[in-house]
């Protein structure tokens, strides 16, 4: 196989061994960019020289005898929507399209601190709102397993890139499922920590209660390696919580004997695809015969979720985005005469049609005398689902579920059908309104040889237990797994 064809950490075995240097794995994940971006569009901008100078750096560090720590030299991609000091970071919108952050995200601090190479900044529905890439100003990003279709969203461009191996790990952003959903799509890991695992200072926020930012990798172990380095409390965003980090390595054990699974029937219900229904029943074989004990639960306000979410997701997303005004960041609309004038011109050029829809939505919801009937009401709601899980997880210790009820779609089919689309992301967004843990890794393959995700939710702070059963559950199945085929 080829360098970039390898997870985190068998190449890091290799540059233990001295048998690569991270400049050559460095160019050999530019060398597959040059092959298969122009049919992918996994990136909105690469940073090839800086990424160069960074691994020979690394490479100099080992020479001189530095240990090599898990993600030393290792190419990371990622998602637009976190400030990469002197680098651009678009959101892919026109509103941003050349805004240079000045500043770091804190994951970008730990990540340099962890020697990570990075490789570029990835595509996504314009600020992070969508579920297929196909909003983003920069054009849509393409499956690596089927080119005709969406990689899924909003964190499509992160996952494209690791699926197609134009990266070796990645980070992505989840406020309803953008990681999650998109690695079920390119058949990879994706993991939502919980929220204030993660800080979020950096990210350029979308909804603040439910944005949390994960790793998109090619397996869990990397996925494990990834949050050691991310995770943590952080002075600078004061939703991070101060809670202690584990090792998340210390939970891949490929054992779940005894391990008790609850499979919520409210999500193998109406407008679930029956291949991906039946990967459900297979993995729940599978987590049996490895002497876990599956049952079936009910999560009784699961039919609310959605609906919640697309009240409070808008509603501080029309708050987040009041800051783009034409003044300050990047786009400004030229003949505008006074001031009101220039905000109304450059938010309607700046802003695309998905972000406008929700910023009228979220402006609605929260106006005098709609307040109490519809954000009110969506935060009473909210805490009713997080307390179902709550109950769940008195019982049971991880919850099974289809990580999205279709397999990847074809592109342009659902885009301009918003309500189908929002409907898509039916079993992740619950997730974050409770604000638990979850992880997304492959299940299977439906008939047209698309991958199928499997989500197993946790309890809040307990990564490990869902990285756990993640683990077993892919080193069971491990033979089957495919690569995407996409050829140079
Ligand atoms: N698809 C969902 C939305 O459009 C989730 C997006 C996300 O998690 N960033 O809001």
């Amino acid at each position: 196989m080829k360098l970039n064809e390898l997870t985190a950490h068998e190449l890091h075995e290799k540059l233990v061994g001295k048998e690569v240097s991270a400049t050559e794995i460095t160019k050999t994940v530019y060398e597959r960019i040059d092959a298969v971006e122009g049919k992918v569009n996994s990136y909105v901008t690469l940073t090839r020289e800086q990424a160069i100078a960074q691994a020979n750096e690394i490479d100099h560090r080992i020479k001189n005898g530095e240990t090599v720590t898990p993600l030393m030299g290792i190419p990371i991609a990622i998602k637009d929507n976190m400030c990469t000091d002197g680098v651009k970071t678009t959101c892919s919108s026109k509103m941003l399209a050349d805004f240079v952050s000045p500043y770091n995200a804190t994951v970008m601090n730990k990540l340099n601190t962890a020697g990570t190479v990075m490789i570029g900044k990835t595509n996504l529905d314009e600020f992070a709102m969508g579920g297929s890439t196909e909003t983003s100003y920069f054009g849509t990003t393409h499956n690596p397993w089927d080119l005709e279709r969406v990689p899924g969203g909003s964190s499509g461009g992160s996952a494209a890139a690791i699926a197609a191996d134009e990266a070796i790990i990645s980070l992505g952003s989840d406020t309803g499922g953008s990681i999650r959903q998109p690695a079920s799509f390119c058949g990879i890991v994706g993991l939502k920590p919980t929220y204030g695992r993660v800080s979020r200072y950096g990210l350029v926020a979308f909804a603040s209660s439910l944005d949390q930012i994960g790793p998109i990798t090619k397996d869990v172990t990397d996925a494990a390696l990834v949050m050691n380095a991310i995770s943590g409390h952080d002075a600078m965003d004061s939703t991070s919580a101060n809670v202690d980090v584990p090792d998340f390595t210390k939970a891949l054990i490929p054992d779940v004997k005894g391990m008790k699974i609850g499979v919520p029937k409210e999500y193998l219900g109406e407008g679930v695809d029956q291949e991906v229904a039946d990967n459900i029943q297979q993995s729940i074989k599978q987590f049996e015969a490895m002497g876990a004990k599956c049952e079936e639960i009910s999560l009784p306000n699961t039919e609310y979720a959605v609906s919640v979410y697309y009240i409070i997701a808008p509603a501080e997303a029309s708050s987040n985005l009041a800051r783009f005004d034409g003044v300050r960041y990047t786009y400004r609309a030229e003949d505008a005469n006074d001031l009101m004038e220039l905000y109304c011109k450059s938010r309607s050029q700046g802003f695309g049609p998905e972000v406008k829809r929700r910023i009228m939505i979220g402006t609605y919801a929260l106006s005098s005398g709609y307040y109490d009937a519809y954000y009110k009401k969506a935060q009473q709601v909210r805490t009713l689902i997080k307390q179902d899980f709550e109950k769940a997880f008195e019982t049971y210790d991880v919850i099974l579920s289809p990580t999205s009820p279709s397999a990847a779609f074809k592109i342009g089919e659902k885009a301009s059908d918003p309500l189908s689309m929002y409907l898509s992301d039916i079993c992740t967004i619950p997730v974050n309104l409770a604000g638990i843990p979850s992880i997304s890794i492959p299940g299977g393959y439906n008939a047209a040889g698309m991958p199928i995700g499997i989500q197993l939710m946790g309890k809040a702070f307990d990564e490990n237990t869902i990285l756990r059963a993640a683990y077993a559950f892919e080193q069971n199945i491990k033979d089957t797994l495919k690569r995407a085929p996409l050829k140079g």
